[in-house]
C-alpha cells in the first residue's frame, strides 16, 4: 500500500484535488440556481399576498366613502353581496351612528382607525382552523368592518408553486401568530434560504416569511460523479502520456549511457584489430609459404628458408604487440575529457531513474543512503557509465535470488578526503575464485556476457584518479566500492 501511494500519490492528489474543486463548484452553481428560483417564488408570493391586502383596504375605503344606503344586516344589502365577488370576505359589518358592533374588539379598533385615519386589524386569529381577522375602518356616518378568511385570501390561481409538494414553506406572521400558507419541507440538514418582508399594506402588517431547506440529496450528484469520472479519465490519460514520454526518454538515455558506448568500443576494437593484424598475418603467411617451398626443393635453401621463418616470427611478435597495444588503448582511452565537479548523488539518482522499470520488473527494492553528499571531480559520462554498469550487474545478480529478498543499496559518503560510492546487492555474491578476475577484460561467468563491463569501469575509474574495488557484502551478495577525488580537494591552495 505505501508503495502504491508513493507511485500513484501525486496523481491521486491531482485527481482528488480537481474532483473536489469541480464538485464544490457544481454544488455552488446548483445552490445559486436554487436560491434564485426560491427568491423569485418568494417575491411573487409576497406580491400576490400584498395585492390581496391592498384589495381589502380598497373595498373598505369604497364602502366608507360611498356609504351604501341599504339597511344594515339585510341579506341583499350591497355590502353583503361583496362575498360573492370577493370570496375571502366572509362578511361585512356596518355600524351606523347610535348602533353597536356585534362582537368584541371592534369598537376599540374603530376608535384607533378614527385616530389613525386608516383601517385597523381586530380579532386576529391565525390558527389553522379559523385563520381569520377583521379589518375596521371608521367612516362618516357609518363605519365598516370586514371579516376576512385568510385561506381564501391566497390567490391560488396565480400561485407560482405547487402548494402541497413545493419544498418552500410560506407563512404570514404577526404578533407572535403564524398562518401557514404553504407547508413546504423543513429539515435540519443541508442549506437554508430565507426571505422576510412586510406585506405592502399598512393596515395588515403581516410579515411574509419564506424558507427553503435544500437537502444533500438535491445536490447534482450525477453531474458530480460524471465530473469525477471525467477527471479520473483525464488524469489517467495524462499520466499514460507522461509515462510514455518518460519511457521514451529513458530508452534514449539508456542508449546513450550504455549500449552505444559499449558497442562503439567493441566496434573500434574489432576494426582496429582487423586493420593492424591484417598486415603481419599476410606477412607471416607469405614467409611461411616461401619457407615451405624452399624446404621442399631438391636441394633445400636452408639459410633462405631460415630467414623467411625469422621474418614470420618477427611478424608474429608484431601481431602480439599490436594486440597488447590495442588492449592498452582500450584500457586507457585517449579520449578522456577533463574532469568537472559532479554531484555523486545526482548521478546515482539519474542512473536509478533510468533503471527504475528494470527494478520494478524484477521487484527489486532500491535504497540510496546519503551519509554525506559528495561532489567529485570526474568525467560525467564516464561516471554515469560506471554507476550504470554496477547497477546493471547488481540487478542481473539479483535475478538469482527469490523475489522479496532482492535488495539493492547505494551509499554515498566522504571518507578520508575522497567521495565514496558503495553499491551493494543481496544477490549470490562473487565466488572466491572469481573475485580476483572480475576486472579482467573478457572475463565473464554470465551466459552471453561480454566480460567487458567491469574492466571498462575500472579503467574509467583509474583514468579519473579513482579506484574501483569488489568484495563480498555482509551478510550476502557483492559490494562494489568506487572512490573518486573530491572536487574541492583539487582547488588550488591559497
Ligand atoms: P558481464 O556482466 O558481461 O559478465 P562484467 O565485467 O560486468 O561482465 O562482470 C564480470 C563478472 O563479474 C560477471 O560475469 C560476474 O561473474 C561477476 N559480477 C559482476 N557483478 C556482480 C555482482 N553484482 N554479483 C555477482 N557477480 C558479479
Amino acid at each position: 500500500m505505501p508503495l502504491l501511494l508513493q507511485r500513484y500519490g501525486a496523481r491521486l492528489m491531482v485527481w482528488l484535488g480537481l474532483s473536489a474543486i469541480g464538485c464544490v463548484l457544481l454544488a455552488r452553481l446548483e445552490l445559486a440556481q436554487l436560491r434564485d428560483a426560491f427568491e423569485t417564488d418568494a417575491r411573487i408570493s409576497h406580491r400576490l399576498l400584498s395585492q390581496r391586502a391592498v384589495q381589502h383596504d380598497a373595498v373598505l375605503a369604497t364602502l366608507a366613502l360611498l356609504q351604501p344606503n341599504s339597511p344594515s344586516g339585510s341579506a341583499d344589502s350591497a355590502e353583503q353581496r361583496l362575498s360573492s365577488v370577493y370570496p375571502q370576505i366572509l362578511g361585512v359589518q356596518r355600524r351606523d351612528p347610535g348602533g353597536a358592533w356585534v362582537g368584541t374588539g371592534l369598537e376599540a379598533a374603530e376608535q384607533a382607525s378614527r385616530q389613525n385615519r386608516e383601517a385597523v386589524l381586530a380579532n386576529l386569529d391565525l390558527s389553522a382552523e379559523r385563520a381569520r381577522y377583521q379589518l375596521v375602518l371608521a367612516g362618516q356616518p357609518a363605519s365598516f368592518a370586514l371579516l376576512i378568511d385568510m385561506h381564501a385570501s391566497v390567490p391560488w390561481s396565480d400561485w407560482s408553486m405547487p402548494v402541497q409538494t413545493s419544498p418552500v414553506r410560506v407563512t404570514l406572521e404577526h404578533a407572535g401568530q403564524t398562518f401557514v400558507v404553504q407547508p413546504g419541507r423543513m429539515d435540519e440538514a443541508g442549506w437554508r434560504f430565507t426571505f422576510h418582508k412586510h406585506l405592502a399594506s399598512a393596515s395588515q402588517p403581516f410579515d411574509v416569511v419564506a424558507i427553503r431547506q435544500v437537502l444533500w440529496v438535491e445536490l447534482p450528484w450525477a453531474l458530480m460523479a460524471l465530473w469525477v469520472a471525467g477527471v479520473a479519465g483525464g488524469v489517467a490519460a495524462w499520466s499514460a502520456w507522461q509515462s510514455q514520454r518518460s519511457a521514451r526518454r529513458r530508452a534514449e538515455e539508456l542508449l546513450r549511457v550504455g549500449q552505444v558506448a559499449r558497442l562503439n568500443t567493441l566496434g573500434e576494437l574489432a576494426a582496429g584489430m582487423a586493420h593492424e593484424l591484417n598486415q603481419p598475418l599476410t606477412a607471416i603467411l607469405a614467409n611461411t609459404q616461401a619457407a615451405k617451398r624452399l624446404l621442399q626443393d631438391e636441394s633445400p635453401e636452408l639459410p633462405t628458408a631460415l630467414k623467411a621463418m625469422d621474418q614470420a616470427v618477427a611478424q608474429a611478435r608484431r601481431a602480439a604487440e599490436v594486440l597488447a597495444r590495442l588492449r592498452r588503448s582500450v584500457e586507457q582511452p585517449g579520449t578522456s575529457q577533463p574532469g568537472e565537479s559532479v554531484d555523486l548523488e545526482r548521478v546515482v539518482r539519474n542512473a536509478l531513474h533510468l533503471l527504475e522499470p528494470e527494478c520494478r520488473r524484477r521487484t527489486v527494492s532500491a535504497t540510496v543512503r546519503v551519509e554525506q553528499g559528495a561532489t567529485v571531480l570526474a568525467e560525467r559520462v564516464a561516471l554515469e557509465q560506471i554507476v550504470h554498469n554496477l547497477l546493471t550487474n547488481a540487478l542481473q545478480a539479483l535475478d538469482a535470488v527469490p523475489e522479496g529478498e532482492r535488495q539493492l543499496t547505494m551509499g554515498i559518503s566522504v571518507e578520508q578526503g575522497t567521495g565514496v560510492l558503495r553499491v551493494a546487492d543481496s544477490g549470490p555474491g562473487i565466488a572466491a575464485d572469481v573475485l580476483p578476475r572480475v576486472f579482467e577484460p573478457f572475463f565473464t561467468t554470465r551466459e552471453g556476457g561480454l566480460g567487458l563491463g567491469l574492466s571498462l569501469c575500472e579503467t574509467l575509474a583509474t583514468g579519473m584518479g579513482g579506484q574501483l574495488r569488489a568484495q563480498a557484502n555482509t551478510p550476502r551478495g557483492a559490494l562494489f566500492t568506487l572512490v573518486l577525488p573530491l572536487a574541492d580537494s583539487m582547488a588550488p591552495a591559497p
